[in-house]
């Protein structure tokens, strides 16, 4: 799996918040770049996924990420579920490799027609990933052009409040 930075790490670099309250910040080409991707696979009834790539960051309110970039590979996909091929793991650290920022710090995934929420089948998959470290979830759904992002509390799933960035 691709290295998720804990959120205490020494790394994780002191930088004040542009909105207070708001822990996630998503440039404005990366929801175009994962909008474009979840209509490409809605035009073949396919659900798409990909990881958010981008940095942790602290403030006096604790941490809250960027995301800059979106890694992706090949696809077992259909209308109602997605994962990374097996074989195409490599070619995801690859694009990984190929990104701006240095964490994982989410997912995302379309659903076809059926709104943006998490299933308990992404929960899990959510947990998986991120467990209790910093993470978050965007499901697009591109037949109303919809989308929305989530993390998990409590195996609990909880809207975020996101800021699109320019
Ligand atoms: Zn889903």
């Amino acid at each position: 799996m691709p290295k998720i930075l804990s959120s205490d790490t020494p790394e994780t670099e002191f930088r004040t918040r542009p909105v207070k309250g708001v822990s996630l910040y998503i440039a404005e080409g990366t929801i175009a770049a994962m909008a474009d991707h979840a209509e490409a696979g809605y035009l073949e009834n396919k659900e798409v996924m990909g990881l958010l790539i981008g940095q942790i960051l602290k403030d006096e309110e604790g941490t809250y990420v960027k995301v800059t970039d979106t890694a992706t590979s090949d696809l077992d996909a259909d209308e109602v579920s997605v994962r990374f091929k097996k074989e195409a793991i490599e070619d995801l650290f690859d694009s990984i490799d190929k990104c701006e920022g240095n964490a994982v710090v989410g997912w995302y995934h379309s659903h076809l027609g059926i709104g943006c929420f998490l299933s308990d089948v992404d929960i899990r998959t959510h947990l998986g990933i991120f467990g209790s470290e910093i993470g978050f979830a965007v499901v697009i759904d591109p037949s109303d052009s919809t989308f929305a992002a989530f993390y998990c509390s409590g195996g609990e799933q909880q809207k975020a409040p996101l800021i699109i960035m320019e």
